[in-house]
């Protein structure tokens, strides 16, 4: 008798690295995993990939589905500047999707294992209650850093310098066509940053190592509620200037109202770029592109609290949180 379950672990491990050894020194195939630091600091984070709340079914490449639930998950632990390694995958299927869609998921899945270092360690599998059954994945994702070198949110000061990496917008730019309708042939482009946003992992590293931030995180829910939030951590205020956002270059061809590509870089989510700030003596050291990655200057941290906006006419305004919240009433 097959044992479907068993079947589907074995699908998963037989693409996505899992080897024991080292680190990872029980893994999986066993009723737990065991890992063995060495004198390291471990980091770890939790991340939800829900049908209907963060993809929907219709509208992405099941490739896609994989490769952005674990790279989501592991941005978290490249905002701390750690090093993944290992991840656990708890996934909930309904019986349609155990086929051709969970197979091009997990090549999805791979292919981000892959680019970012990290072996499957573990997971569970349940099938979805017939009817409301949608597709679930939850991805808890450990990386490991030398003993007291993770970048938190809380250490930003007065005069720091203000930097994030990537476009910003990019990944909204995507859904905002996806919603639209427009996803055509020729706009197929400009959905990659919402299907497959690239983590600056070996910038992240660098940044770490040789010059750590007062604060890092990763804008995961929009620069608005992301500065926001890393100044209300740090007890400051920041100035962000408008013509520094590195924004996404809008085709001539798409005019729908709603999309400029400053709104879209304040408050558009999933870029999955980081947001750093330096003291300004070491923001010099600061390269403008790194590898693959571009890294810009958008502003410097002040005292008191809150973010302004000067615009390229000089203007100031306060800049209000408006990226994406779950919990916000429509
Ligand atoms: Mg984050």
């Amino acid at each position: 008798v097959r044992i479907l379950e068993d079947e589907i672990i074995e699908r998963i491990r037989r693409r996505i690295p899992s080897s024991e050894g080292g680190l990872l020194h029980t893994g999986i195939g066993h009723d737990a995993a065991v890992i063995r630091p060495q004198r390291r600091d471990w980091v770890i984070t939790c991340d939800q990939f829900l049908e209907g709340v963060h993809f929907l079914m219709e509208k992405s490449p099941p490739e896609s589905v994989g490769y952005k639930a674990l790279a989501r998950a592991t941005s978290d632990l490249v905002a701390m500047a750690a090093q993944p390694r290992v991840f656990f995958m708890s996934i909930v299927l309904p019986e349609e999707r155990t086929g051709k869609w969970l197979s091009r998921m997990i090549s999805g899945m791979a292919r981000a294992s892959k680019l970012y270092g990290l072996r499957l360690a573990g997971g569970d599998t349940a099938r979805a209650p017939e009817k409301t059954g949608s597709v679930a994945l939850n991805l808890t994702v450990l990386g490991e850093i030398p003993r007291g070198r993770t970048i938190g949110r809380a250490g930003a000061k007065p005069g720091n310098s203000i930097f994030v990496t990537g476009v910003l917008g990019g990944a909204q730019l995507g859904l905002e066509l996806l919603m639209a309708h427009k996803a055509l042939t020729r706009n197929r482009k400009l959905l990659t940053a919402q299907y497959y946003p690239v983590l600056p992992l070996d910038f992240a590293l660098w940044l770490g190592r040789n010059h750590p931030p007062t604060a890092m995180m990763d804008v995961s829910d929009g620069l608005s509620t992301d500065l926001t939030r890393l100044c209300r951590a740090s007890g400051v205020g920041a100035v962000v200037y408008a013509d520094k956002i590195p924004t996404v270059a809008l085709p001539k061809s798409l005019k729908p109202p709603r999309m400029d590509a400053l709104t879209l870089a304040l408050h558009g989510g999933e870029d999955y770029g980081l947001l750093f700030t330096i003291p300004p003596k070491i923001a010099a050291r600061i390269p403008a592109v790194f590898g693959r990655t571009r890294v810009t200057r958008i502003g410097e941290i002040v005292s008191g609290s809150g973010v302004k906006l000067v615009s390229s006419e000089g203007q100031i305004a306060k800049l209000r949180p408006g990226g994406w919240d779950h919990f916000r009433k429509q």
